[in-house]
């Protein structure tokens, strides 16, 4: 048996990821269980692709704090001594989550895995090394808590299939008083790490030494969106080194949106945002690849688009035609 941990927050679709984690289980195990921690969440709007669902409910408070995850986990551990390799999608919620369980029973960790197989019984555990120029090969046993990084999740279908059995469980356990949730802080653009973000902003070349970077910034403000980039803006030092997107530096695979400024798309560049949904581009050449990788590309001097992108989304209504900011979408 495998048991695949999926957080579900009221309101929130089931993400790509976490079918890509349940695809996983399946290949290793003929019997896959998903506890689900929600927050209110109805069993009729789940589709997952298991045999069984176990149901957890915390409330809205309780969900920020990764110790009552670690109570749900340990309750649902508890009350159906399930055994198996418990798998998580990597995040910053389930890096904190394996690291309390593993303190709390002993088992290992191993997090930000590529990929899991089964060998002759046996769990190999795949892990990138040196930004993805290396891997590592790990055994892994059933007492293990395993994260998967989500950028190896993200190609599966969603899964139109009703759990076989669905059961709930209370969380009755005593609750942990010296760690309480005391108030949701929206971390600012500078703070948000490029892999948790939903709104990206890419650098690159183009943008060196010319007089309008402030406008990104307003941007980033604007939008919330943390700022990154290419390989070159990484050597320029316009961002620092752990801010680079590529194949030799970071995969931005849970971001909607991909803002690409002054990048010509090369093929290590692209590596980085490959799950992205969107990409918007800003570029003066035409010819740049990365209009090939794009759903709205602006061929300009990007100092000429942003201070009209800024004003719109500043009006309320963000930009609902691209004409609207005063240049032709390339067709892309
Ligand atoms: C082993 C290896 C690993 C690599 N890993 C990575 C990696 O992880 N990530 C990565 O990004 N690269 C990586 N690279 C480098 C990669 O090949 C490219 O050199 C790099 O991505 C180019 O960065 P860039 O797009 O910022 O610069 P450029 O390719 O120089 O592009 C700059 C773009 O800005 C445009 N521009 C210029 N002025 C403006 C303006 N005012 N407004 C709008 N647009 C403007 C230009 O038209 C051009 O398209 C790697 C290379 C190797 C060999």
């Amino acid at each position: 048996m495998v048991i695949c941990y999926i957080p579900l927050k009221e309101g929130l679709a089931v993400k790509h990821s976490a079918h890509g984690l349940l695809a996983k289980a399946r290949k290793l195990s003929s019997q896959v269980t998903a506890l689900v921690v929600h927050c209110g969440i109805q069993e009729e709007d789940i589709r997952l692709d298991c045999d069984e669902m176990v149901m957890i409910r915390l409330s809205e408070r309780e969900w920020p704090v990764s110790s009552c995850h670690i109570q749900a986990i340990s309750s649902f551990q508890r009350e159906l001594s399930k055994e198996g390799p418990f798998l998580f999608t990597s995040s910053p919620l389930t890096n904190e989550i394996t690291v309390g369980l593993a303190a709390r029973s002993g088992s290992t960790i191993i997090n930000q895995a590529m990929d899991i197989t089964m060998d002759n019984d046996r769990l190999i555990v795949k892990r990138e090394l040196y930004g993805g120029k290396a891997c590592t090969y790990e055994y892994a046993s059933c007492s293990n808590y395993i994260s998967i990084d989500p950028a190896f999740l993200n190609y599966y279908k969603t899964s139109s299939k009703r759990p076989v059995s669905i059961r709930h469980l209370d969380l009755n356990v005593p609750k942990n008083d010296s760690i309480q949730f005391i108030k949701n802080k929206q971390l600012s653009w500078k703070e948000i790490g490029l892999t948790e973000a939903s709104c990206v902003i890419g650098i690159g070349r183009g943008v060196y030494q010319t007089p309008a970077l402030d406008q990104i910034e307003i941007l980033a403000e604007v939008l919330n969106a943390p700022i990154g980039g290419s390989k070159v803006a990484d050597e320029l030092q316009l961002i620092p080194r752990e801010r680079r997107i590529g194949s030799s530096g970071i995969t931005i695979a849970e971001a909607d949106i991909y803002i690409a400024i002054g990048i010509s798309g090369s093929s290590q560049h692209l590596e980085g945002i490959k799950n992205v949904k969107h990409v918007l581009a800003i570029n003066n050449d035409a010819a740049a690849p990365i209009f090939k990788r794009c759903d709205i590309g602006i061929i300009s001097r990007y100092e000429n688009v942003l201070p009209q992108l800024i004003a719109a989304l500043k009006n309320g209504d963000g930009v609902k035609n691209i004409e609207d900011i005063g240049y032709t979408a390339a067709g892309v």
